[in-house]
């Protein structure tokens, strides 16, 4: 394809997925105004508290267990412990499931890691780790079409160890037919600055068959964080994260960042007293809008539903290369 002729084609994608934006539904609204903001900051203190979570650290198996029984306490049940190996140490992929009545067999990944380096990580990646658990429990009794797995990943700090593991022995041997992977990784905002806006990642790499999805599922995303927060959005390039592994294998991803990057990341210093508690209770706000209306949520108030649109087929194409 020529430059130009992409330009154009970028040009009418962008212009074809604002011809077909998201409206608000009050719906998800009410649920996105049960966003709690002392929950997160409870969480965050709690996570912060386990300090330095490396790879084969008691902190990160703390982290872990602490996890996995917060999610018992929301009533989830079906919970999987991932376990990989890498330098001598053990780790854990956390992978909560909840089932969608419409696509059971059709998955949107919602996913943060939570091991860090350096230092507690209650930016990176406490404030995705924390999203996931709020965005949990308002969506534990909410009909959804799609099935949600809500992935906890550890090894992202040493190079993507655990998504790398989680797409290469699970998502391409089961040929899992993910709709769509919304990874959220450092979305803390900075101490003493004005955080209102967020950064929305897509996909602009090898292979490209996948980018057009990327990109259109990342408008709806910056749509949704529009409606359902307060926050401004950019649109930029993902990388270095864990949608890195799914996107190698032809997956449609999508992901948050802060637009105020921490200078605190990687260091002792990655506290909460250092980030903008307020700006991740409206990130959050913005991301249970975003999965709801990813995953359909379905409300037993308002009239049936339009028809679904028609469930995605995916080619992988598995080119995973490890950092
Ligand atoms: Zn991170």
């Amino acid at each position: 394809m020529t430059r130009a002729l992409l330009l154009l084609s970028l040009c009418f994608l962008m212009f074809t997925s604002h011809s077909t934006a998201q409206t608000y539904n009050p719906f998800y609204g009410d649920i996105v105004n049960t966003v709690s903001a002392s929950n997160i900051v409870a969480d965050l203190t709690t996570f912060e508290s386990f300090g330095v979570k490396t790879n084969g650290s008691s902190a990160l198996s703390n982290t872990q267990n602490w996890i996995v029984s917060r999610y018992q306490s929301l009533g989830y049940t079906t919970i999987e412990e991932q376990a990989f190996s890498f330098s001598g140490n053990t780790s854990h992929n956390i992978i909560i499931t909840k089932t969608g009545s419409v696509y059971p067999n059709t998955f949107i990944v919602i996913d943060a890691h939570y091991d860090t380096i350096n230092g507690p990580g209650t930016n990176d990646n406490g404030s995705g780790t924390v999203l996931l658990l709020e965005m949990a429990r308002l969506l534990k009794n909410v009909d959804t079409e799609y099935s949600i797995k809500f992935i906890h990943f550890s090894g992202e700090e040493a190079g993507l160890i655990g998504s790398n593991y989680y797409v290469n022995t699970t998502v391409i041997p089961q040929n899992m037919d993910i709709a769509l992977v919304f990874n959220i990784d450092q979305v803390g905002g900075v101490s003493g600055t004005i955080n209102d806006t967020i950064i929305c990642e897509y996909d602009t790499t090898a292979p490209i068959e996948n980018n057009a999805e990327s990109l259109a599922a990342t408008n709806t995303l910056a749509t949704c964080i529009g409606l359902y927060s307060n926050l401004g959005t950019e649109l930029s390039n993902a990388y270095g994260s864990d949608y890195v592994p799914f996107e190698n294998a032809g997956k449609v991803i999508t992901g948050l960042y802060e637009k105020n990057e921490t200078p605190h990341s990687h260091s002792p210093t990655d506290v909460l007293a250092n980030m903008d508690p307020n700006y991740l209770y409206e990130v959050t706000k913005g991301s249970v809008g975003a999965a709801l209306e990813f995953a359909i949520g379905i409300s037993t108030l308002s009239a049936p539903e339009t028809v679904p649109t028609e469930k995605k087929t995916l080619n992988s194409t598995p080119i995973l290369q490890m950092d």
